[in-house]
């Protein structure tokens, strides 16, 4: 390709709304145009890297024993009304009507009509195991699409589902995925760590996240410092932590005028936050009233507090009014005289808190010496708390956890017979009797894994790609194309390179030397051979390594070594 027919406009400036160095890169380097909120037109380098990163998946699903197939994108309400989704998957999916007013959905995922497809042929445990994917584009009406096609409306994925016979089957297939994910995203060029995941809206049971690690990712997780313990932070577990011994103290109500909140009362009564008990109220969608009750220093995990209240999924602040029909005073709340109808979740290391203080639920009075075990009544106990720096490992002696951040690239479910049950996806086994097929899905983000490489890989000057995602691995400039000799010289090498199987780029534009060498800066080729007046006067090919600013000068006759050598490096 040359690039005066290349279609890559190239700016100077980041659009505002691009708010992390991917998204300005991806803009400015030419790769996507943003056509409506949250949805992108891949221009010709980013589609490039698009079908490098999908035939890396490609090979990895097939050598795993996956079929590639192409589902319909729309998908009739009916199938996600068997399993339950339809009214359940909420705001997030795009639902249209056909001229006969029958609904569908943008396929937010594919679990419904891939059991949907199965269910009538796929009968006998013979057929099994059978693993099918699709790359495709997926809809889902986020709440906040930002940061370009990281967090979009429409995005492309790979989705594949496995069907087995048992849970050993389907453990097997789930493991099978692990390793073709950690080779898809080690092909890739990332740094990436495997943890363990809430599974959320597809539910299930086991669940991974293979998140791309990059200071500026949306993604929390917790790693322990002396086993291979890795979690998001949704679902990073922890150990309760022990309060010292006390005399249980009977319980006292006193005066704290003002202290509304938990660094007002600690300050107050000159305690530690650490002796104080907070609480923090939520709804759910049929309006029950949470009350979560923590350490004063600790953070609610909503999603661990959702898992915890059955029937809750999506949380929102109570209103204040709710709070007072149970009995609650905001600022001041306790668990004791809470009216019944409400659900008090008590995180466990508050439950073992010894002559702690927690509000009245009356304004400026607070109860102390509060003994959670003796005063609390039936509440659930149940660990809702955030993970925190520092934290202890919930699975080795010593370790710590220490708080990272990243991109979840993908993420793979053991997803049992949630779905198979619910819409009667069912083989007959060695003894004839009917079973639910064991399922698993494991989907990939091929534009996220995209820009979490650019997250992960730039500097000032533009992007660094991995070698095998880069949209060309090597530019060949010709610094001044006006000069005939130069310009023939470079078409040359081009020639040469293309003929040796490397994927490479002719700058022949005629624009100053500067712009061209910012543009391959921008873009990020990880090989720029520049083709100049040195050349034609005494044959010095100079080749400069995007990664490491390395410089070299090698002749003529053995350039074609040392760029294979320098490619082979990367
Ligand atoms: P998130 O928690 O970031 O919203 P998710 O867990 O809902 O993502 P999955 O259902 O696990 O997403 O989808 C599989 C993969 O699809 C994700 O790991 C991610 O790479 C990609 N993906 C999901 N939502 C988006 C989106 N809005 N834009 C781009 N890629 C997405
Ligand atoms: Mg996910």
């Amino acid at each position: 390709m040359r690039a005066t027919n290349l279609y890559a406009p190239t700016l100077r400036n980041t659009p505002a709304e691009a708010e992390i160095a991917s998204h300005q890169l991806m803009y400015r380097a030419g790769l996507i145009r943003k056509s409506a909120g949250g949805m992108y037109t891949y221009l010709p380098l980013a589609w490039r890297t698009i079908r490098k990163i999908e035939q890396i998946i490609r090979e990895e699903m097939d050598a795993a024993g996956g079929q590639e197939i192409m589902m319909p994108i729309l998908q009739p309400s009916e199938l996600w009304e068997e399993s339950g989704r339809w009214a359940a998957y909420g705001a997030e999916m795009i639902r249209v009507k056909d001229r006969h007013a029958r609904e569908f959905c943008m396929g937010p995922t594919h679990e419904e009509m891939i059991t949907a497809l199965v269910r009538d042929e796929l009968r006998s445990y013979k057929q099994l195991p059978v693993l099918l994917y699709q790359i495709q584009d997926k809809f889902r009406d986020e709440r906040r699409p930002r940061f370009g096609v990281m967090r979009s409306r429409e995005f492309i994925m790979k989705d594949l589902y496995s069907f087995d016979k048992d849970i050993e089957g389907m453990n097997e297939s789930y493991r099978k995925m692990y390793v073709a994910y950690t080779n898809v995203f080690t092909r890739c060029g990332l740094d990436f760590r495997a943890v363990e995941a809430d599974s959320g809206a597809i539910g299930g049971g086991h669940s991974e996240e293979f998140t791309v690690l990059a200071p500026e990712g949306e993604s929390r997780i917790a790693c322990c410092d002396v086993c291979s313990y890795a979690a998001s932070d949704e679902k990073a577990a922890l150990r309760p932590i022990d309060a010292s011994h006390e005399e249980e103290l009977p319980l006292e109500k006193v005066a704290t005028p003002g202290t509304h909140t938990i660094a007002l009362l600690a300050e107050y009564l000159k305690i530690p936050v650490e002796k104080t008990i907070k609480a923090v109220a939520y709804q759910s969608e049929d309006d029950t009233l949470i009350l979560a009750f923590l350490r004063g220093d600790h953070e609610v995990n909503e999603i661990k507090l959702a898992n915890a209240v059955p029937g809750a999924r999506e949380l929102r602040m109570a209103d204040e009014e709710a709070i007072r029909a149970a009995g609650g005073c905001p600022g001041f709340m306790s668990p004791i005289g809470i009216k019944e109808g409400t659900h008090i979740v008590v995180d466990e290391t508050a439950m073992r808190m010894h002559n702690a203080v927690s509000g009245a639920n009356e304004a400026d009075f607070h109860y102390t010496n509060v003994n959670p075990q003796r005063d609390f009544g039936a509440v659930t106990v149940a660990d809702i708390r955030l993970v925190e720096e520092g934290d202890e490992c919930p699975v080795c002696e010593h370790g710590h956890l220490h708080i990272g951040r990243g991109i979840e690239a993908g993420q793979i479910f053991a997803l049992g017979t949630k779905y198979s049950a619910a819409m009667g996806a069912t083989f007959l086994d060695e003894t004839g009797k009917s079973q639910p097929l064991q399922m698993g899905c494991y989907g990939i983000g091929v534009g996220r894994t995209m820009a979490a490489a650019i997250e992960q890989n730039h500097d000032e000057s533009g992007i660094i790609w991995p070698r095998a995602i880069a949209p060309y691995e090597v530019v060949v400039v010709a610094v001044n194309a006006k000069v005939e000799e130069q310009l023939r010289y470079a078409e040359e090498i081009y020639e040469e390179l293309r003929a040796a199987g490397i994927d490479v780029l002719l700058d022949d534009r005629r624009e100053r030397a500067g712009v061209k060498f910012n543009d391959c800066d921008l873009i990020g080729y990880p090989v720029r051979i520049a083709i100049g007046p040195k050349t034609i006067e005494n044959g010095s090919i100079e080749v400069k390594l995007r990664k490491s600013g390395e410089l070299v000068n090698f002749a003529r006759g053995t350039y074609l070594k040392g760029v294979q050598d320098m490619l082979a490096a990367l």
